[in-house]
């Protein structure tokens, strides 16, 4: 667990992170890469089942790192809502592992403490996404959605645990099809008060529990 700063900053843009920029993305050469590799794994890439799948490899590739970007500010003024937990679970996202280029499905609860305004709820969901569509791992995925979220209401009291299963855990290696990861990231009051952090993660683990 980590606690983060913040400060009165504007709302961090969800602007791509990525070493490449989405629109620097070839689909044609990526196409022509896919049909490579198709070769190069014995197959025939001009038999009638793989004719369309260079394309739509590209295509999907293309999609997935452009989850969408910068959504506008959503907070809303509710002064009477001050020192109440709020937790947005049930929201399931998928992401690649960077280390074996395989899926990864990420179950995230997020939670804060607001302070005279309420976050949007569907910013939430926004968040998961965005930083879900690239080369991950599980770990820095949890940071980042955290400290977006902590740029977004302008404090550290925020928390989220994510709850992911690997297919490279699952499908190759050990192939343990039960395994499951769990990372939790705290800052602010979470990190601070213990009874804050025990009714986060009891929440957090109640709806993964009736997943
Ligand atoms: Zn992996």
């Amino acid at each position: 667990m980590t606690s983060f700063a913040t400060g009165s900053t504007p709302e961090p843009s969800l602007a791509p992170t990525t070493n490449r920029s989405i629109a620097a993305i070839d689909t044609g050469r990526v196409a022509d890469l896919i049909s490579q590799l198709l070769v190069e794994l014995g197959e025939d890439p001009s038999r009638e089942g793989l004719l369309g799948t260079p394309d739509r490899v590209a295509a999907w590739w293309s999609t997935f790192l452009s989850p969408g970007g910068a959504a506008p500010a959503a907070c809303f003024a509710e002064s009477q809502v001050s020192d109440q937990l709020v937790v947005v679970g049930g929201m399931s996202v998928w992401s690649l592992c960077e280390h074996h280029l395989l899926p990864m499905n990420l179950h995230v609860t997020a939670g804060y403490v607001p302070e005279g305004e309420v976050v949007g709820l569907s910013k939430f969901g926004r968040i998961a996404r965005h930083f879900a569509g690239r080369l991950q791992v599980q770990e820095r995925f949890t940071r980042q959605v955290a400290e977006h979220l902590a740029g977004v209401i302008g404090r550290e009291d925020v928390a989220v645990a994510v709850r992911g299963t690997h297919l490279c855990m699952t499908m190759r290696g050990v192939r343990m099809e039960d395994a499951r990861t769990t990372t939790v990231h705290t800052g602010g009051r979470f990190w601070s008060d213990p009874v804050l952090n025990q009714q986060f993660v009891t929440l957090a683990a109640a709806r993964w529990n009736a997943a």
